[in-house]
């Protein structure tokens, strides 16, 4: 599987210190408030991981299970709630945390999802997202990085499940996808 991997798009480093970033700023923003973050597994669940730990606020941590009809490296739009919420997010402050932003529908859609709920506030945080991409007009108030539009996997981020551990960002190689 190891020769489906290319260059490193961003390395660790870089990683550890935009996590630090962001965390300082949501914690800064959310001063005196708790929040209830929401991870979507699986993808987004090592950023969570080391993204909580950097938080200086109270916090809750649920999760979400999505899955969107497709090929595993194209979005349809489509998107099924596999596991929802554990919890009633009515009058929560929410963070949604997210792997990588790539039309956007999948985004859009748990936006207007957990909206409805009545929340008292919701705002993305977003390690990735994809340059000229998107579909649907998003506000990303924290993300991490743009990158340019190639499929990435580690750090959370897979190809069939795989590579989700590497502590880097790689790109994945085109043949990886025609193979597949
Ligand atoms: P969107 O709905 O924005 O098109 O796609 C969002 C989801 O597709 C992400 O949460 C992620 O699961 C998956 N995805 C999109 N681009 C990539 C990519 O480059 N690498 C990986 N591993 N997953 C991606």
């Amino acid at each position: 599987m190891e020769k489906y991997l290319g260059e490193i798009v961003i390395n660790r480093k870089q990683i550890k210190e935009k996590v630090k970033e962001l965390a300082e700023k949501i914690s800064r923003d959310y001063k005196g408030k708790s929040i209830l973050i929401i991870g979507i597994l699986r993808g987004a669940i090592i950023f969570l991981a080391d993204l909580v730990r950097e938080l200086k606020i109270p916090l809750e941590i649920d999760f979400m299970v999505v899955s969107s009809y497709g090929s595993s490296t194209k979005t349809s739009g489509i998107v099924r709630i596999l596991k929802d919420l554990d919890q009633d997010v009515k009058n929560r402050h929410l963070l949604l945390v997210e792997d990588i932003i790539d039309t956007g529908l999948t985004l859009n859609y748990l936006i207007r999802n957990l909206k409805a709920r009545n929340p008292a506030s919701l705002e993305v945080c977003a390690l990735l997202s994809k340059e000229g991409k998107q579909r649907v007009p998003l506000e990303i108030k924290y993300l991490g990085f743009s990158i340019p539009n190639c499929f990435v996997v580690g750090y959370g981020l897979d190809f069939n499940e795989k590579f989700r551990n590497l502590p880097d960002i790689y790109f994945l190689k085109e043949e990886a996808i025609s193979e597949g």
